[in-house]
């Protein structure tokens, strides 16, 4: 196994990060090759994403990595350091507009240098068509590029507008929105429907609407013989390996049909397909791929490209089996009322795995978990799939640390100390116990409306969960079931939550603004609620907890981390009460007295002192490189995982190992 560098890369508003494939080495050769033929069929479709993304963008990504790589350009000028950020975002965006806003890239170099450039570089080299020259070539991108009124969007939504013409994206070719409306029968005042009588999906996610010569709209569809064949056949040709060394008889029917899937391009085969997935349940590996989020499309009909290969993270899915195990006793222990607590409790056990590779949409920036299939009337028959992934969320943790976020935020270096060494531990632990148990604990009193909190709920339903939480983490069981090494570690989880509610989670609300998402509420909601109530009743000691100031910097001070769970202990009573009885009076005067409102001085505090930290506001991922290992006869005998690529040579490889559509 190579060592695992953790190297910092940043660009514009962007950090790249790596992650660690967790325990891969333990998978049997089977599970490795299945692995990596999935991981192929997940880099085969990147070429696609792109086109999807804007008609020009591989015609521009071709066009640019030829002037990046070439060795007569000069690389030292401040114009090849512009092109060379631009070309590092467009490919973090799949295209030429921003991933997450849809805006698209200004340029900073001049349409001097690039048509310079353009002619200083080996001609073979540049995506021409068959006797295109070069002038032609620029004549068609340099607009694209340096014209702010070209293509501006990728994705336009604003009410009132051609939604279809004004979206850069690249799933209407010639066509308006009414023509596209009319043609899939949707009715705009009654909006989309994905349900249908006879259980079928009614729009293809797969196909581009095009007009033809003569005027007519009509369907070109993405499969194998049919457009984006050559990127379909590959990845066709590689689930076809994987098939082969499937770990289950339905996992490799679950393949096939998506390979019978790609072939044909029946979006009934997709159906199928999505509903066997999700009920496969036997193997470690599992896999996305397919066109499947609608987000790119402003009407929300045609599917993006994505892939991602994953294994089941089996140390988290000891650690939620194992919660889960003791479900009853934990209830049995809780601190409410008895009257409020379950009789017969079952936990829940989450499906943690491990990202092995990422793909399309879901590359560089991928999510932390995953609910699909997305089809409503699938879902509501079949149920669903959803996954949460460690390994990411494990970089995502990484980077904080290595950010100077803590050692701004945290008081000293003791409190520091024991944050690096239990802080991820009981993060993981924390997020299991509120899952796992905190939703499912408690009951209703008989003739409660479960709907009696109204807009309070929300909040109320998370805090309860995290304070179960908090509750439990505190407790001497954690350590006698091995899901914690002694009774220090839960203070770690004490200080980052209660610093995280009373200040550091102000960095992602705007000046003036208040505290609006429910997660976040009930964060606030507990840490001011034990700040407030934290004094010993009578004593003049030192409260458990205080916001103190040094050097004009707010902390937060623990001194007594045995009397805040005593807190938590009564909060959590409080609000399961509250919850049972449906107290609706009580709900609304806990939130708007402790979860809602922001101290404005603290929060500009806390804003200057983050941005002072300089951090990217957008992160994403560098894949590992997964490389074969073959024996004399060229049989595989293992997979190997390096972590050492850079951003640039990733990105170039693979344009150039999986280039399909350029
Ligand atoms: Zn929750």
């Amino acid at each position: 196994m190579e060592e695992f560098h953790y190297r910092d890369e940043r660009f514009a508003d962007i950090q790249m990060l790596r992650y660690r494939l967790n325990g891969f080495e333990r998978l049997s050769l089977r599970q490795k090759q299945l692995v990596y033929y999935l991981s192929q069929a997940t880099l085969f479709g990147r070429d696609i994403t792109f086109d999807q993304f804007g008609r020009y963008n591989l015609l521009i990504r071709k066009t640019l990595e030829t002037v990046y790589t070439d060795q007569r350009i000069d690389h030292g000028s401040e114009d090849f350091r512009a092109l060379s950020t631009y070309l590092k975002r467009l490919w973090f965006s799949n295209g030429i507009h921003h991933h997450y806003g849809c805006e698209k890239f200004k340029p900073t170099f001049s349409v001097k240098f690039l048509t310079d450039a353009l002619h200083t570089v080996d001609a073979r080299r540049l995506p021409l068509a068959d006797g295109q020259t070069v002038d032609a070539l620029s004549e068609i991108i340099l607009p694209v590029i340096f014209d702010r009124s070209v293509m501006p969007k990728r994705v336009n939504k604003a009410d009132g507008e051609d939604l279809v013409a004004t979206s850069a994206c690249n799933y209407y070719q010639g066509v308006t929105q009414q023509e596209a409306e009319e043609f899939y029968g949707i009715d705009r005042r009654e909006g989309l429907s994905d349900k249908c009588e006879t259980g079928g999906s009614h729009h293809p996610l797969n196909s581009t609407l095009v007009k033809t010569g003569d005027g007519r709209v009509g369907e070109r569809v993405w499969k194998a013989d049919g457009l984006y064949a050559n990127a379909i056949r590959h990845i066709v040709y590689w689930l076809r390996r994987a098939a082969t060394v499937a770990e289950s008889e339905q996992q490799r029917q679950v393949i096939e049909l998506l390979i019978g899937y790609y072939e044909t391009g029946d979006p009934r085969l997709f159906d199928d397909y999505s509903i066997a997935w999700l009920q496969c349940h036997d193997g470690r590996v599992d896999f996305i791929n397919g066109f499947i989020e609608v987000y790119g499309d402003p009407l929300g009909l045609k599917g993006s490209w994505e892939g991602l290969v994953e294994y089941i993270d089996e140390e988290a899915t000891h650690r939620t089996q194992t919660i889960s195990g003791n479900a009853q006793w934990f209830e049995d222990h809780s601190p409410v009322d008895p009257r409020f607590r379950k009789p017969l409790v079952k936990g829940v056990t989450a499906n943690v795995i491990c990202a092995a590779m990422l793909g399309g949409d879901e590359y560089p920036s991928t999510a932390i978990g995953i609910n699909l299939p997305n089809a409503d009337w699938i879902r509501a028959q079949y149920g669903s799939k959803s996954i949460t992934i460690s390994n990411i969320t494990d970089a995502y943790n990484k980077a904080a640390y290595g950010s100077g976020f803590k050692e701004e935020f945290v008081i000293d270096r003791d409190t520091l100390a024991l944050i690096d060494r239990y802080g991820d531990l009981c993060d993981d632990l924390h997020t299991d116990l509120h899952e796992c148990l905190g939703h499912g604990s408690g009951q209703l009193l008989p003739g409660t409306d479960p709907d009696a909190l109204r807009a309070y709920g929300n909040t109320i339903e998370e805090a309860r969960a995290d304070l179960f939480g908090l509750y439990y983490i505190a407790d001497p069981k954690l350590v006698e079931l091995g899901l914690l090494p002694d009774m220090e570690a839960y203070k770690s989880q004490y200080y980052t939550y209660m610093m995280n509610g009373l200040m550091t989670q102000l960095v992602r609300i705007e000046p003036g603004h208040q505290i609006e998402e429910a997660h976040m509420r009930n964060r606030s909601l507990i840490a001011r609620w034990c700040l407030e109530h934290c004094a010993a009743p009578g004593s003049p000691a030192l409260p458990a907890m205080s916001l103190v100031k040094h050097d004009g910097k707010t902390f937060l001070q623990i001194t007594d981390y045995a009397r805040l769970r005593q807190l938590v202990a009564e909060l959590l009573a409080e609000v399961q009460r509250i919850k049972s009885e449906g107290d609706f009076e009580a709900a609304r005067s806990l939130v708007e007295r402790y979860a809602v409102k922001v101290d404005p001085v603290l929060h500009e505090e806390v804003l200057a002192r983050y941005r002072k930290l300089g951090l990217a506001p957008y992160k994403g991922f560098i894949n590992p490189w997964l490389l074969p290992v073959c024996d004399a006869d060229g049989e595989i005998e293992d997979i190997q995982v390096n972590y050492s690529e850079t951003y640039d040579h990733q990105m170039l490889r693979y344009s150039t190992e999986y280039a399909t559509l350029i």
